[in-house]
């Protein structure tokens, strides 16, 4: 007998960065689903990429939309997973095994520039429609809960969005899923480069992902006991500022440090402008101070490090699976609610909320953050 397509279904999608804790979630909306709720959970493959390609493929044909839905009842699980025709998964316990603490998403994620278009957004409507779909996930940062926004103003559709993103840059909730996972593997870098900076009497630069936000560098900074950070919050830098900074990793050498680990994030921009990453200009600002005639360190070597993508993978701690839980309830509680209003959820003071799309910042954020540089000031001066 062939297995009937759902009368009714949440869909899920992870769309942007990938971040940790996606796996993490994708276990727990579906496992939640299926436990608790006994509403089928459709996975998206690739994000919104996958949404607007399928929705091409149907192309509002009643026929082809029933020949999707066999294809989704036929293939459940890891049988969909496999199968790179189908953008649609029916997910079942299986598919979500031993995924938990795996970095990146088993669906996919995708950027997808079409999706800016309202056309295309409205096809993607109709597709969820035709599908049963009463709620859409969108898991991802700032631009994947703009188009979640969108499609909650342009349908009927209840749209929840989950803040994913190891930038930290959601200023709506104290944390993003995944940010947990990147400062640990922040400290984890730190504590490696280390070893090198303290057997050379290097400095090291090291260049942090986090968007426009310096919380991820921030952190990472606090928990590794880096000397110093840098934040685009502080304002650009000029060429005096960096002499600032480079006099005062002196002084500390002066006083007896033999080595400093600078945490530089990727948002910090410098007047006048430049092109190349940050970690390079630092290295090459702070070598020419330490160089400059009569200093008292003139052989002291900069190395730079960009570390990049490296900062989005890796186990995800038991932190993130913690929130991802607690997103995924939320989520799930508001689908169940009678209202089918859209929002995102938020974690504000250890509590998880739905919140409007659009909030307004939370003015705590930006004073947690002026809290954190001058703790980490405190702690690291010498
Ligand atoms: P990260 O913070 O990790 O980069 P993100 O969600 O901010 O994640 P973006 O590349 O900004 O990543 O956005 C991801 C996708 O979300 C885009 O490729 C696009 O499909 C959709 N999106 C972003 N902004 C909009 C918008 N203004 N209108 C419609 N869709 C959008």
């Amino acid at each position: 007998m062939t297995p009937s397509y759902p009368e009714q279904a949440v869909a899920v999608l992870f769309s942007g960065g990938d971040a940790p804790g996606m796996n993490a979630f994708l276990r727990a909306i579906v496992r939640l689903g299926l436990n608790r709720e006994k509403i089928a959970v459709l996975g998206v493959r690739d994000g919104y990429r996958g949404l607007v390609r399928t929705a091409r493929a149907v192309n509002g044909d009643a026929e082809a939309l029933m020949r999707l839905k066999n294809a989704i009842a036929s293939h459940p699980g890891r049988a969909g997973l496999i199968n790179d025709q189908l953008d649609l998964i029916q997910m079942d316990h299986a598919s979500v095994s031993g995924i938990m603490g795996k970095g990146g998403t088993i669906l996919g994620s995708a950027r997808c520039l079409e999706f800016h278009e309202k056309e295309v957004r409205t096809n993607v409507i109709h597709l969820l429609k035709g599908l049963n779909v009463r709620a859409l996930v969108v898991v991802g940062g700032d631009g994947s809960l703009t188009g979640a926004k969108l499609l909650a103003t342009e349908s009927d559709l209840q749209i929840i969005g989950i803040p994913a993103t190891i930038d930290n840059d959601l200023q709506f909730t104290d944390m993003a899923l995944g940010v947990d996972t990147a400062v640990n593997t922040l400290v984890w870098a730190v504590d490696h480069f280390i070893d090198t900076a303290r057997s050379h009497r290097r400095v090291m630069v090291l260049e942090t992902m986090g968007r426009a936000s310096g919380d991820l560098a921030r952190m990472a900074g606090l928990a590794s006991g880096a000397e110093m950070i840098i934040t685009p919050e502080s304002g650009a830098l000029k060429a005096a500022d960096m002499e600032r900074l480079a006099a005062k990793i002196e002084g500390a050498m002066t006083r007896g440090r033999g080595h400093a680990i600078v945490l530089v994030a990727e948002g910090v921009e410098f007047d006048p402008p430049q092109k190349r990453n940050r970690a390079y200009v630092l290295m090459d600002a702070f070598q020419q101070y330490f160089q400059r005639s009569g200093a008292p360190f003139p052989d002291l070597e900069v190395r730079p490090s960009v570390l990049g993508h490296l900062q989005r993978g890796g186990h995800t701690t038991p932190q993130d699976c913690i929130l991802a839980a607690r997103f995924a309830d939320c989520a799930w509680i508001n689908i169940g609610r009678a209202t089918g209003k859209s929002g995102v959820t938020a974690l504000r003071k250890n509590n998880i909320e739905i919140v409007p799309y659009g909030e307004p910042d939370m003015p705590e954020r930006a004073a947690f953050s002026r809290e954190m540089e001058q703790l980490h000031d405190d702690l690291s001066s010498w």
